[in-house]
């Protein structure tokens, strides 16, 4: 379906037809994208409001490939945010509101860009955010390091319309960052450049020091075919050689991509187990495969067939338990929430053009 053409009605200024300072926002996209303790893989977005355009990242595309491909689309902003409105469920179907039909589609977290009345927006999951953000004491955990910052905390919903509901529900005025539990971080600012300081600032006053512990020796004799040790320096290795950052993992999934990328959980390799077995106990319960599997106060592997998305994700649950301190308790989804993110189509449709 062919739309009207917006742009020439809301005055913009480049003669393609995109917002002046969607190059900049591109050099930050690519810049976030490439530190894996802000994006790991297709994860986070971001956005730039140009009148009734909303520009933000394609569904499926990667953040730090953003100058070397198109990674944003527009959408049309006010009928989106109509439908939120109106509660209407294509609220939840960004592709309704790309405004060239055929192509990528906007993220599916293109909803939780339209509440923000700022014109930037940037959406991370910052491993120190997470790090605090999945604890059961989350508020007065993050109120301890955001004091300087107008900021407020959401419960986890699954990303989409219901996600941004919320959010839109704590957007007093003058709020620019948003923590969303057991997910990550959001800056608004009026500039790319802005909203780049006011990110570092909250990424500052949020980083907590990780634990670094190798594999142990041995690692390598628990390995199969399937599954294989770590690289030595691997962050995971320090969760299953710490008996608190052990029982966090292992105390269930702790954000979404986890689950879409590396299945629910964590799983331990009992002492006479080989992963094999360890895998086929798990997917005996309904469960996809695990991409890796902890060997208690050894190590962990990674399967030998993981995605490259899979291996970012594995990594990124090792930058976030690192960071817990001893006595923090996690707050993980639950079994309801691990299984609508494993049913859901929109995720389905991101792993599959992240696939390779
Ligand atoms: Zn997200």
């Amino acid at each position: 379906m062919v739309r009207h053409q917006p742009y020439r009605e809301i005055g913009m200024t480049r003669p393609d037809g995109k917002p002046d300072d969607l190059p900049a926002l591109a050099d930050l996209s690519a810049r976030i994208g490439a530190n894996p303790l802000l994006i790991q893989g297709p994860g986070g977005n971001t956005s730039v409001k140009d009148g009734a355009v909303m520009w933000i990242k394609a569904s499926g595309t990667n953040l730090a490939d953003a100058l070397t491909r198109d990674v944003f689309v527009p959408c049309d902003l006010p009928a989106m945010r109509l439908a939120m409105a109106n509660g209407e469920a294509r609220a939840d179907q960004p592709a309704e509101f790309a405004l060239v039909q055929g192509g990528l589609r906007p993220s599916i977290e293109t909803s939780l860009h339209a509440v923000f009345p700022q014109r930037v927006v940037v959406h991370v999951h910052c491993v120190n955010t997470l790090a605090l953000a999945i604890r059961r004491d989350a508020g007065p955990a993050l109120a301890a390091r955001l004091g300087a910052f107008r900021w407020a905390m959401v419960p986890y919903a699954k990303p989409g319309a219901n996600l941004a509901a919320q959010v839109q529900a704590v957007l007093a005025p003058g709020v620019d960052v948003v923590v969303l539990r057991n997910h990550g971080l959001i800056v608004a600012a009026e500039t790319v450049a802005d909203a780049e300081a006011l990110l570092l600032a909250v990424v500052a006053a949020v980083t907590s020091p990780a634990r670094s512990l190798p594999a142990a020796a041995g690692l390598a004799d628990r390995a199969d075919a399937a599954y294989v040790a770590l690289p030595d320096d691997h962050p995971l290795h320090s969760v299953a050689r710490t008996p608190h950052l052990m029982q966090a993992a292992l105390a269930g999934s702790l954000y979404p991509d986890h689950v879409v990328f590396c299945g629910v959980g964590a799983t331990a390799l009992s002492a006479p187990e080989t992963p094999t077995a360890a895998a086929a106990r798990i997917m005996a319960q309904g469960l996809p495969q695990p991409a890796f599997l902890l060997v208690p106060g050894q190590g962990a592997l990674i399967r030998a067939d993981a995605s490259v998305g899979a291996q970012t994700l594995v990594r990124c649950l090792g930058d976030v338990l690192a960071r817990l301190p001893e006595g923090a308790v996690v707050r993980p989804l639950s079994d309801a929430q691990n299984a609508e993110l494993l049913n859901w189509d929109a995720e389905k449709y991101r792993k599959v053009l992240n696939a390779g």
